[in-house]
């Protein structure tokens, strides 16, 4: 419900229901498994944030046509107070819920990670699935140059040894 796949018409995106339109500005502002719907963190903390703005802005909103239309005198100072004291009163459980959420969202990405990296797979063989070619390459060249130099100094101990003999 939560999940990073809130950026595209996904289960996460029809799971809301009646509200699923408040995320239709994040869609439209982010792409698709972008770093800021898909990544660690900044993901779960972005939708966190959006999701806050948004009712917080509804909640405002309904209060001020509230106190318009039944003439009620609200304390904002109080409500504030109220606020920020259950936020931190409620500290560890939303840091749980927030924990919850990243875990999901993690395992979500990484499945969308190595899904992605099985298709490319399957399309290009093990190529496909390497950062590139190049790095591999480096990487082999390298180790063949140490072992050629390991070859060798066992060489000249062994010389070293017939000499001695
Ligand atoms: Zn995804």
């Amino acid at each position: 419900m939560f999940g990073p796949d809130l950026d595209i018409y996904s289960r996460h995106y029809q799971r809301w229901g009646w509200f699923r339109w408040i995320w239709l500005p994040y869609q439209k502002s982010l792409r698709h498994r972008s770093f800021l719907s898909h990544g660690p963190i900044i993901g779960t903390t972005l939708r966190v944030i959006y999701l806050c703005c948004v009712v917080g802005s509804f909640t405002l909103l309904m209060l001020l046509i509230m106190q318009k239309l039944l003439n009620l005198q609200w304390n904002w100072q109080i409500t504030g107070e109220s606020m920020g004291r259950s936020l931190i009163f409620y500290a560890t459980e939303f840091m749980a819920l927030f924990l919850g959420m990243e875990l999901g969202a993690m395992s979500h990405s990484l499945s969308d990670w190595s899904g992605s990296a099985y298709k490319r797979f399957k399309k290009k063989g093990i190529a496909g699935v390497l950062p590139s070619g190049k790095i591999k390459k480096r990487k082999v060249s390298s180790r063949t140059t140490r072992q050629t130099r390991r070859s060798r100094s066992r060489k000249s101990v062994k010389t070293a040894e017939n000499k001695k003999i």
